[in-house]
C-alpha cells in the first residue's frame, strides 16, 4: 500500500506495552523528508542509520510531543542537519517539560487525585527518566498549521489539526488519493490515549469526540496509522472510538455513584496491575473522563481534605 504512495514505514521498537511506532520516510521538496523519529535510543538509532547514508534528510515533520515519536528528533538533526518542524503547540508544550520545576507541581496534582504517595514517587520518576529518551531537544526551524501543504513522497498532503491526544497533534491528508496519515489520532486495534495533564486543554475528550466527528466529513478510505497496521474506512474506527467512549463515560457514572477521587476510579477501570508508566496514561485518561462530564452537568467534584471527589 505504502509503495503506491512511494512512502516507506520505518517501525521502530519500543520497550512498553505499546511495542513500536510506525514513522515514515519519503522524498520531499527539497530531500527526503521524515515524519516522527521514535526514543533517543539505540533501537532508533539502528533503525534510521541505513536510511541516512545515501540520503539528504532536509526536513523532519514532529506530529506531537511524546517521546515515541519526538524524542530521536533532536538526536536525527544532529546527524543529517535537517529542519525540524512541528505545530506551534506541541513546540510550547515539548519545551515546558524540559522545565524542572513542573515535577513538584505534578506531584501535587497527583496527590489531589487520592494517588498513595509511594504511587506519586513512582509516576513522577517515570515521567522525569524519559528526559533522556528526548535528549537533545531539537532546534525548531518553523511552525506547522492546518491548512498548509507539503510533498511527501509521489503525492501532496495537507495537515490537519488533531486534537484530543495531544492538543496540537497534526494528522495530513491526500484527497485525491483518500489518504489519511492518522498519527495518534485514529488507531486500529486500541484507542487512542486521552489524556487530562494539568495544563493545556481543560477539556481534551470534548475536543476529541469533536474532532473525529469533523474527521468524518473527509471520508477517507485509506489510514495509515502511527501504531498499528494500515487500514481501509477511517468513518468506521471513528464510529467505533466514539462508541468506547461513549460505553466508558456511562461506567464511569455508575462508579461514582458513590463519592471517588480519580484513583478510585482509575482502579475500577484498569485494574490494579499497572506499571508507573501506564497508570500515568491510566490517570490522564480518567480525569479526561470525569471532566468531560462534568463539563456537561453529569458529575460534580468538591475537594475534601486536599483530595477531589467525583459523584453524580
Ligand atoms: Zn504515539
Amino acid at each position: 500500500m505504502l509503495e503506491n504512495l512511494d512512502v516507506t514505514s520505518v517501525t521502530i521498537k519500543l520497550p512498553f506495552r505499546l511495542n513500536h511506532v510506525n514513522c515514515f520516510i519519503a522524498e520531499g521538496a527539497d530531500g527526503w523528508t521524515i515524519i516522527d523519529t521514535g526514543l533517543h535510543d539505540l533501537e532508533a538509532y539502528n533503525s534510521w542509520k541505513p536510511f541516512l547514508d545515501s540520503r539528504k534528510i532536509s526536513d523532519i515533520i514532529v506530529t506531537h510531543h511524546h517521546p515515541d515519536h519526538y524524542g530521536f528528533a533532536g538526536g536525527l538533526q544532529e546527524m543529517t542537519g535537517a529542519k525540524v518542524f512541528m505545530s506551534k503547540i506541541e513546540h510550547e508544550t515539548a519545551s515546558a517539560i524540559i522545565k524542572k520545576e513542573r515535577d513538584e507541581t505534578l506531584k501535587e496534582n497527583y496527590l489531589n487525585c487520592g494517588i498513595p504517595k509511594k504511587v506519586v514517587e513512582d509516576m513522577t520518576n517515570t515521567e522525569t527518566s524519559f528526559n533522556q529518551m528526548v535528549s537533545p531537544h531539537p532546534q525548531v526551524s518553523g511552525h506547522l498549521k492546518a491548512g498548509d501543504k507539503f510533498q511527501f513522497g509521489r503525492y501532496e498532503y495537507e495537515i490537519f489539526d488533531a486534537p484530543g491526544h495531544a492538543d496540537g497533534l497534526i494528522t495530513f491528508f491526500n484527497k485525491e488519493n483518500s489518504v489519511l496519515f492518522s498519527t495518534d489520532h485514529i488507531l486500529p486495534k486500541i484507542t487512542p490515549n486521552i489524556s487530562y495533564h494539568f495544563y493545556g486543554e481543560s477539556n481534551p475528550l470534548e475536543q476529541y469526540i469533536t474532532s473525529l466527528r469533523e474527521y468524518k466529513k473527509l471520508e477517507a478510505e485509506l489510514v495509515i496509522p502511527s501504531h498499528g497496521k494500515p487500514f481501509k474506512n477511517a468513518n468506521k474506527r471513528i464510529d467505533e472510538i466514539l462508541k468506547h467512549h461513549d460505553e466508558r463515560l456511562v461506567q464511569i457514572i455508575d462508579i461514582v455513584k458513590v463519592p471517588s477521587t480519580v484513583f478510585d476510579v482509575c482502579l475500577k477501570l484498569f485494574g490494579e496491575n499497572l506499571t508507573s508508566h501506564e497508570m500515568r496514561f491510566a490517570i490522564g485518561e480518567t480525569i479526561s473522563h470525569l471532566e468531560y462530564l462534568i463539563n456537561r452537568g453529569e458529575c460534580s467534584k468538591d475537594i475534601f481534605k486536599g483530595i477531589f471527589q467525583y459523584q453524580v
